[in-house]
């Protein structure tokens, strides 16, 4: 390994050159980071004396998942997701094999080049065609020109291009959406949590936003006719608040079996916002396989708000935040059947004297980023007022609705 360079400002990393990491006092080579960090953390954490260079960089998300150090967390939840015989959603391992084969297809694709782009999660054409020539590349190790070209290949192959509206409006009615468990939100939401699109969740300290999160990774698990899209969620937690009880509680509700709900929440504790970026990252190589019809992030903004004080700037941080919410309206694109939902705390605007003088934190970037908005803040006991701020097509309603033991309803 090469030697050690001691770097204070993450941003100094240089390609290729170590970085000595203070936090486990140890040497990471760029770009491999995340994974070393989390290994070494185990090391420190269990005691367990791993030789690092015997260790497979191929891990799985949910390998990440279960090195954390959360594992008491997770052992309640029983993750098992390769144990196939808890799932009872479908596999979707023919769609898999298709959409590798298509991409086997695309002129110039070899057996190297195919290999790099699997390896990168670029495992359908979609994934190809709707990510930027520049992130193939960094990604994936493939050069500009087969980047584009295999770009343009699967744009053709899809279709991509213009359409009438006519063709957007058939897509559009048969949206599928997630029900919150409240009447009056779903329709406020225009049904439910719409697929294809990223829903913001934004308001106060204890206005229910982590509880809607719990709620619609229940929710996603239901037969369609009840609201749900028999899917799994993929949970992406930055503050520690999942608690698998709330889960249990939820599940009782809907008279669901609490353990196969459960098992069918994958649970990512972020430990930091690189660590956050990584997650939805390797995200994409697990949707299709593991059936992901959700995705959760409570909450987007706080480690990037935390960290960047000491670190960067804040043009540094709304770029990175940026490039994070187009990671996430990519996976949208890609997956039209895949819903995202993220939370969003919100700061004083000192210079608002009349009205409202709280807004969403991470300023213009996430408002552009989110499809749509939801404010939502406290009302009379249980009760809890979402308000639609922005959104392309919904009028700016206002809904009640209750959080109660068993979850949310009206
Ligand atoms: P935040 O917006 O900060 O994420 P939460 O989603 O954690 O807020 O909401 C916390 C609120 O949810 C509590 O104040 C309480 O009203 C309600 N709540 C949490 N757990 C329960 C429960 N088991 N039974 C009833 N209400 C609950
Ligand atoms: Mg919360």
């Amino acid at each position: 390994m090469a030697k050690a360079v001691e770097t204070k400002e993450k941003n100094d990393f240089v390609e290729g050159q170590a970085y000595y990491c203070p936090e486990c006092s140890r040497t990471h080579t760029k770009g491999k980071i995340y994974k070393e960090h989390l290994k070494y953390a185990q090391i420190e954490n269990n005691g367990e004396d791993l030789d690092p260079d015997t260790y497979d960089d191929e891990v799985e998300l949910i390998e990440v998942f279960n090195e954390s150090e959360d594992e008491e967390r997770i052992d309640e939840m029983e993750i098992q997701l390769e144990d196939k015989e808890f799932n009872e959603i479908n596999e979707n391992e023919n769609d898999l094999k298709d959409c590798f084969e298509a991409v086997k297809k695309l002129p110039g694709v070899g057996e190297a080049t195919l290999n790099k782009l699997i390896k990168a999660g670029f495992n359908s054409l979609e994934s190809i065609a709707y990510t930027p020539p520049s992130i193939i590349k960094e990604e994936s190790g493939l050069g500009d020109k087969t980047a584009e070209k295999l770009i343009k290949a699967s744009m053709a192959q899809l279709g991509i291009g213009f359409k009438s509206a006519d063709a957007i409006w058939e897509h559009r009615k048969n949206i599928a959406r997630i029900t919150t468990g409240s009447q009056e939100l779903d329709d406020s939401l225009g049904g439910g949590v719409e697929t294809g699109s990223v829903i913001e969740f934004f308001g106060e300290f204890r206005t229910g936003k982590t509880q809607i999160m719990h709620q619609l990774c229940v929710n996603v698990q239901l037969p369609k006719e009840k609201g749900g899209l028999e899917g799994r969620a993929l949970y992406i937690d930055t503050e520690g608040t999942f608690r698998p009880e709330r889960i249990i509680q939820m599940a009782e509700g809907l008279d669901l079996d609490y353990t196969k709900v459960l098992k069918n929440i994958v649970f990512g504790r972020a430990y930091n916002s690189d660590h956050q970026i990584v997650l939805i990252k390797e995200a994409a190589n697990i949707i299709k396989e593991k059936n992901i019809k959700l995705i959760v992030i409570d909450s987007l903004i706080g480690h990037f708000r935390s960290e960047y004080i000491g670190r960067g700037t804040l043009a540094n941080r709304q770029q990175t935040i940026n490039s994070h919410l187009h990671d996430l309206l990519r996976l949208c694109d890609i997956y039209s059947d895949l819903a995202i939902v993220l939370t969003n705390q919100v700061q004083a605007k000192p210079d608002v004297f009349y009205g409202n003088p709280l807004q969403a934190a991470g300023g213009n970037v996430v408002a552009h980023g989110s499809t749509i908005r939801v404010y939502l803040r406290k009302g009379k006991g249980e009760q809890r007022i979402a308000k639609i701020i922005d959104a392309p097509h919904l009028p700016e309603g206002e809904a009640v609705f209750s959080i109660t033991e068993s979850g949310i309803s009206d």
